[in-house]
């Protein structure tokens, strides 16, 4: 039977188990939709019966000793839905602490399928691909992808982090848990001295130092009682170190402890509760229970549903738009499981009040990033205009006049932008910009009257201003997309005096493409100073595909700056070695390309407009290196550059089994 992980801890829920203390991770729950809305199942308990076959009715158990258990079967996690029918698992176990977390009131099971919807399955492991990798089970992939490609993997078989094996233990009956919280049955005894010296705070009774105590997170409060003698007795509070373990300290996931009014030692317990000290069931709940904490953020972020949506067709194309990486509009196609990036599940058109005042920006941290999950419009004497999923970190910036956006944006979504008004005012990047694509095509010479938002379910996946200055389709070829501009760049934007040589890039307009970053390098260095340090070029490529280029210097170790396209190694054998005289002073002075075009209705985008074959590089001692010797290949077409400028640099798209796709040359006055 298909083996799925929990959606919550991410280990598997596993159809046989020998180990008696490993059961509970047979026993499962399912949130799931049916035509008539949402709900979850009772315990159901992975059998050998290829299918997955809980009971119905919520209060119920596999083993119940009742014949009115009604089972049925339901297609979950990567299977295709049926007639609407779908669910997602969580071992038994991480549901009652989902519930235990949540609180008195009934868990959003709506909203939760719906979160879980916007999840990709990646290949290679069983379960949803959430980015905040389960606290340490999956491993994100940087050494033959970009980070922001965001393929998640399994950890090493011969290097399972200690994460792992915690994973086996059941997080909600913890085994010792009774004898560990026995042992701290006791009065908390005096420690260290009770007797307070003098300072400022000793004016304050202690009760009240206490109490500014209990507000601190542990380490402040430590470092607070090295810095003043008032806090010396802090050790000794039962108050500071029971307060620990309440909601949203370090330890409330010692959830047995909650509203506990006997005699404890919780310094004690503290202490025997942490990482290192406690049981490896703990430390599992304590990452599962981080997990939930986060997970329930999301479930509760405010979802507006007064702006209806909008139909795709009248977005486009007088829009232009920054999008992640969309696999299907739930507006056209019903839900399916996708392997990576995300869906649309709704468009809205939102006006930009004319007297704005502010624009609020809500994110939302998921463990190794934050994504942007809506945008509120401040404006004088009109309510406020709420869009997508307001949370609770919300940043303001304060502007008459909205003239864009710059976005930076992953597949999965947005996760950072910044907010630009009159004259270049703008804000500070809000939500998190590092090693994700990012972009200014949404930036205007002219206030922008209306603004366009793509959302899952909890984020924004696309983004878009109506534009009047929008290329079209049939500008390309006849002018210069400007490209520095529009373009998704990444790791950034090429500063100004990179002339990037639009008129020779292969590939097509970005306004066109879809999620398709384009990569760059500046091989030369800093004004070209890396450039008599040169020793070769190495291609790696199989027949008619290039999948990466990269320079190779005397004195500098590789890095990542030199090398343009990424791919998993194994897969293509290391191809040759074109070496360079850069000491002596050789330079690549021109560039060929052999591009292949399929103008077949229904051929991808990239094949119909070029997918690049081949490349010939010449020096200025007129020697030459074509990658793909043996491509039979009509005359190649010359790259032309900016004259006077010396070639420094290439940018390019890429795609996973393609490889380099499009390619531009990159020049500097030097
Ligand atoms: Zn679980
Ligand atoms: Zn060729």
């Amino acid at each position: 039977m298909a083996l799925f992980s929990c959606i919550l801890c991410g280990s598997a829920i596993p159809d046989e188990i020998g180990d008696p203390e490993k059961k509970w991770q047979k026993e499962y729950r399912a949130i799931y939709s049916h035509p008539t809305g949402y709900s979850v199942t009772g315990v159901g308990c992975n059998g050998d019966d290829w299918s997955w076959i809980p009971p119905s009715d919520p209060a119920k158990r596999w083993d119940d000793d009742d014949s009115n258990v009604q089972l049925f079967e339901l297609p979950v996690m990567r299977k295709v839905p049926i007639d609407g029918l779908h669910g997602f698992v969580v071992h038994n176990a991480c549901w009652m602490l989902l519930r235990r977390a949540w609180g008195p009131e009934d868990v959003r099971v709506d909203r939760l399928v719906e979160i879980c919807r916007s999840i990709p399955f990646p290949i290679g492991t069983d379960g949803l691909g959430w980015q905040h990798r389960y606290g340490g089970l999956l491993f994100l992939e940087t050494q033959d992808y970009f980070p922001w490609q965001e393929i998640l993997s399994l950890p090493d078989l011969d290097e399972l982090p200690l994460v792992v094996w915690d994973a086996f233990k059941n997080p909600w009956d913890v085994q010792n848990m009774r004898e560990i919280l026995l042992s701290c049955a006791k009065p908390q005894p005096v420690r260290g001295t009770d007797k307070t010296s003098h300072d400022c705070f000793s004016r304050l009774p202690w009760e009240l130092r206490e109490a500014i105590a209990v507000l601190l997170p542990t380490a402040d409060a430590l470092a607070l009682r090295q810095a003043s003698v008032s806090f010396l007795p802090l050790l000794s509070s039962s108050t500071f170190w029971a307060s620990r373990f309440t909601g949203n300290r370090e330890r409330d996931f010692v959830f047995e402890m909650h509203g506990c009014q006997d005699p404890t030692d919780w310094l004690d317990l503290y202490r025997i509760t942490s990482q290192k000290s406690g049981p490896p069931g703990l430390r599992n709940r304590c990452r599962i229970w981080n997990i939930t904490k986060m997970l329930i953020e999301i479930v509760r972020l405010e979802r507006n549903e007064c702006l209806t949506s909008t139909i795709e067709q009248t977005v486009a194309p007088s829009w232009s738009q920054v999008t992640g990486d969309i696999n299907f509009d739930g507006f056209e196609t019903s839900w399916k499981p996708f392997r990576r990036g995300c869906f649309s599940l709704r468009t809205i058109i939102v006006p930009v009040p004319c007297r704005l005042l502010k624009i609020g920006v809500s994110t939302i941290n998921v463990g190794t990033t934050s994504y942007v999950t809506g945008l509120r419009f401040v404006a004088d004497s009109t309510p406020d205009a709420l869009i997508g999923y307001i949370s609770s970190s919300e940043t303001f910036f304060t502007l008459q006049e909205l003239f864009g956006f710059k976005v930076a944006v992953a597949p999965s979504g947005l996760t950072a932008l910044q907010i630009v008004g009159k004259n270049g005012h703008s804000s500070q990047w809000i939500g998190c910009l590092s090693d994700v694509p990012s972009s200014e095509r949404l930036i205007r010479s002219q206030p922008i009257k209306s603004v366009t938002v793509r959302l899952d379910g909890f984020k924004l996946v696309g983004l878009g201003v109506a534009s009047p200055d929008v290329i079209s389709e049939q500008d390309l070829g006849t002018a210069d997309p400007p490209l520095r501009e529009t373009a998704l760049w990444y790791p950034n934007k090429p500063p100004n005096e990179l002339h990037l040589n639009e008129s020779s890039f292969t590939g097509q307009n970005p306004f066109h493409t879809g999620y398709r970053p384009l990569i760059w390098i500046r091989f030369g260095g800093q004004r070209g100073s890396d450039l008599k340090r040169i020793v070769g070029l190495a291609v790696q490529q199989v027949p008619h595909r290039l999948y990466s280029l990269e320079f190779l210097y005397e004195g500098i170790c590789r890095s990542s700056s030199s090398k343009l396209g990424r791919i998993r190694h194994e897969a293509i054998t290391p191809g040759p070695m074109f070496t360079i005289d850069g000491i002596g002073g050789e330079l690549i002075t021109s560039i060929a390309v052999h591009v292949e075009k399929d103008k077949r209705p229904g051929a991808r985008d990239f094949l119909r407009h070029g997918l690049l074959k081949c490349f010939k590089v010449t020096t200025n001692r007129g020697r030459e290196f074509q990658s793909n010797l043996a491509c039979n290949h009509p005359e190649m077409r010359l790259l032309p550059i900016t004259p006077g400028t010396t070639i420094t640099g290439f940018y390019a798209s890429q795609n996973d089994k393609g490889g380099l796709i499009s390619l531009g040359v990159i020049s500097e006055s030097l």
